[in-house]
């Protein structure tokens, strides 16, 4: 509203009274506003007591002083100015301007500003009202200012943002943000409107949605992760977290908002670690981690449902010389054919695991008969005889396999897998390519491989070996015509070990070497000593590793114990196994010639196991046959058995060879063995293996009781 040219002093003063002078200062005065009155040149002539309370200024500081303490800005200075000096009748302004306190402190002032004409309509005053409006400025700021903040929050976010309702009945979806959009390949229009839950699909097992279903329930924060499906179908790991949004009075809870956080590439890593950390990264087998925990979980299964257990140890005979022969990638190939055709001979139930190199294991679950172990075991076998294609060419590879069960031989995984182990050994020491049960004579001790080696080293250096002789009985005349010596290890605190606890060991570390010299030489001091004695001429028959027997110079060197000890090298027999002497031929037949010019015996133990040709037999410079005990085993009851070894005789005698049966403990066996015209035998049913003393006297009784 315009001023009216005609409202001047003169018709003002017209219109008031002197009370309405009164009233007039009061009311200026008492105006919550501030209000000052600037002449021409913005000099205060006046300023009212709201503006003194506003500003903090006294009056004196306020009035008739330039430029103006409060400092208003250049901007207002110039609109001021203008409103003075343009002529025009629109001399009103009004609008917020910054200003300063005597303190110091900001604030924001609502001022209108509007000029005083004099009669002749000039410009004489300007009046400014003011109204300090700081803190609905500043709230109103905030505001603008953090919702601006959310809007963008949600939007920019890159986890997904969903907020429901959370009425008792109606969970439908409010708002999805731009990542929930990208997240889960639903347009925003497609979900809202739709239960928050719909993302779970039909995949309801999942233990933690409980968590959240119960924080909906309390109306309190919750967090899961979960199985989430996107609109094409495809799985994604959502770690959720969801929180109630409660009403402006902070009471009840109206919405919930969620938080999604696709997690998909942190636990596909995850299981790539886990995947890694339990299987074979060559054959994808599992690894000896799982397979630790996959033995403990069968047997406590089976601990609950009465089941056995079978836990297979296999090992591929003559890997090595594959591998050397073909290079690594053909050797690779190979196991990787071997873990395809294990996996494909058991069950899903049951764990193929490889150890490393070439030892796998296999647990079988619940075998309804002990004995389908040997069943599932020849099945391997003959799996794995079929040739494999390596680089072109076909392989042959055959596999030792030990095996032990559960609850039988014992209830922890890994006692299990050591007795798997020691029967696999059996099976190697025996010619390979061939199956056995763990038997409790195998022995067990209590001690880990790693200490082992150092303690035999020990042990060697401290005389804890010692020999036992097992007498060798003459079939036609019953008495004792020699003696096997076998290695023991008498260890200070666990008793007696056998050597299939420590012969392989001492193999693959080369100890073998210094025992298998410690061995000949004391054979050789207790043949001498017997000799002395005045026994009757005695062969010891020693046992040779394959090691030992590969060692250069080995005639040499047992000709030097010979000629040390005094020892009479025709009394001696020495032990090979068919295996030893079937890997490369040729040098072998050097060897067992070098040997035999010393005058020793040669023997070839466990026959039968292994894979002798007739051929070879006949150009090998040996003495004698001993039937491995698996033949002799059943004899007396198995025709086949009796077949075998009757064959076996027949082949020997044939060659000119003297025949030894091994592992006779019964009458009948011995009897039979006579009839098929066995030269010897050895066996508990005479007389398990002794001390030397022991065997002395022993030999002693049976010179007494002969006529
Ligand atoms: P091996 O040469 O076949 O020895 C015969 C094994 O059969 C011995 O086991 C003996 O105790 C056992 N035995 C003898 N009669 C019977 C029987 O009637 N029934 C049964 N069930 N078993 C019988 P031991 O002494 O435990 O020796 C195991 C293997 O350790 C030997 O098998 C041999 O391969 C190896 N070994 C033993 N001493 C030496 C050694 O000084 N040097 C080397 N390199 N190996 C040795
Ligand atoms: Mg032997
Ligand atoms: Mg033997």
């Amino acid at each position: 509203m315009n001023p009216d040219p005609a409202t001047t002093l003169d018709s003002a003063l017209r219109r008031f009274t002197s009370s309405h002078m009164e009233l007039l200062t009061l009311a200026i005065e008492q105006s919550p506003f501030g209000i000052i009155i600037m002449d021409l040149e913005g000099r205060v002539e006046y300023c009212n007591q709201g503006f003194i309370d506003m500003s903090g200024f006294s009056q004196a500081e306020i009035v008739g002083v330039t430029p103006l303490p409060w400092n208003p800005d250049e901007t207002t200075y110039a609109i001021y100015r203008n409103l003075l000096t343009s002529q025009n009748q629109t001399n009103r302004w009004n609008g917020d301007v910054p200003s300063r306190r005597k303190d110091g402190s900001e604030y924001w002032e609502r001022q209108v500003a509007s000029t005083l004409r004099d009669t002749d309509g000039k410009h004489t005053h300007l009046i400014v009202v003011k109204e300090d409006i700081s803190d609905r400025k500043v709230r109103r700021a905030d505001y603008a200012q953090t919702r601006h903040l959310h809007e963008r929050a949600l939007a920019s976010s890159s986890n997904g943002i969903m907020i429901t309702r959370s009425d008792e009945d109606d969970h439908s979806i409010v708002y999805v943000n731009p990542a929930f959009e990208r997240i889960t390949g639903y347009r925003a229009a497609e979900v809202i409107g739709q239960e928050g839950r719909f993302l779970v699909r039909d995949d309801l097992a999942q233990p933690e949605l409980e968590h959240i279903r119960s924080a909906l329930r309390g109306k309190h924060e919750g967090q899961a992760t979960l199985r989430n499906y996107r609109k094409d179908g495809s799985l994604f790991w959502n770690e959720l977290h969801i929180a109630p949004v409660r009403d402006l009075a902070g009471g009840a809870t109206t919405h919930f908002v969620s938080v999604i956080n696709d997690i998909s590439e942190r636990i596909r890593y995850q299981h790539a670690l886990e995947y890694q950390a339990n299987h074979d990264s060559l054959t994808g087998l599992a690894n000896r981690n799982l397979l630790n925990d996959r033995i403990e979980q069968a047997i406590a299964w089976a601990k609950r449902n009465g089941h056995v257990i079978g836990v297979m140890l296999l090992d591929l005979d003559h890997f090595k010389l594959i591998n050397d022969a073909s290079g690594h990638s053909a050797g690779d190939a190979l196991l990787k054919e071997v873990a395809h055709r294990l996996t494909g001979c058991v069950r899903e139930t049951d764990t193929v695991a490889r150890l490393g190199g070439d030892e796998f294991v296999i647990i079988l679950t619940d075998l309804p008969q002990p004995d389908d172990v040997d069943q599932i075991a020849e099945k391997i076998l003959t799996t794995l005889s079929r040739p494999t294609d390596v680089a072109g060419r076909d392989v042959f590879v055959t596999a030792s396999i030990g095996v032990s069960l559960y609850p039988r031989d014992g209830d922890h995984g890994e006692i299990l897998l050591r007795y798997a182990d020691m029967a696999m050994y059996r099976v190697k020491e025996h010619g390979r390519n061939s199956v056995r049960q763990f038997m409790p004579e195998m022995g067990s001790s209590a001690i880990s491989r790693l200490d082992m080696e150092a303690a035999m080293r020990r042990g060697l250096e401290r005389g804890e070996f010692v020999l036992h002789y097992q007498p060798k009985i003459d079939l036609r005349t019953q008495g004792i015509v020699g003696a096997e010596a076998l290695v023991r290890w008498q260890h200070p605190q666990i008793g007696l070990v056998h050597p299939i606890e420590f012969i392989r060991l001492a193999e693959e570390t080369g100890l073998i070497l210094p025992l298998g010299e410690w061995v000949l030489a004391e054979a050789c001091r207790q043949q001498v000593l017997w000799q002395q004695q005045g026994a009757a001429p005695l062969k010891v028959a020693i046992n040779m590793s394959a090691r030992q027997f590969r060692q250069d110079e080995l005639a040499e060197r047992i000709a030097a114990v010979f000629k040390s000890t005094g020892a009479d090298p025709t009394q001696f027999i020495l032990e090979l196994t068919e295996s030893m002497v079937m890997h490369d031929v040729d040098s072998t037949l050097v060897s067992l010639r070098a040997l035999k010019t010393l005058g020793v015996s040669l023997s070839l133990d466990d026959f039968g196991t292994g894979y002798s040709s007739l051929s070879y037999l006949r150009r090998f410079p040996i003495d004698e046959l001993k039937i491995d005990r698996s033949f002799i085993n059943d004899i007396h009851t198995n025709p086949d058995d009796a077949a075998i070894a009757g064959a076996i005789v027949a082949m020997a005698r044939s060659l000119g060879l003297s025949v030894v049966a091994e592992g006779v403990e019964k009458k009948e066996q011995s009897d039979l063995l006579a009839a098929l015209g066995c030269n010897q035998v050895q066996g508990y049913f005479y007389a398990r293996p002794m001390t030397a003393s022991a065997f002395a006297d022993r030999l002693q009784q049976s010179l007494e009781k002969r006529p």
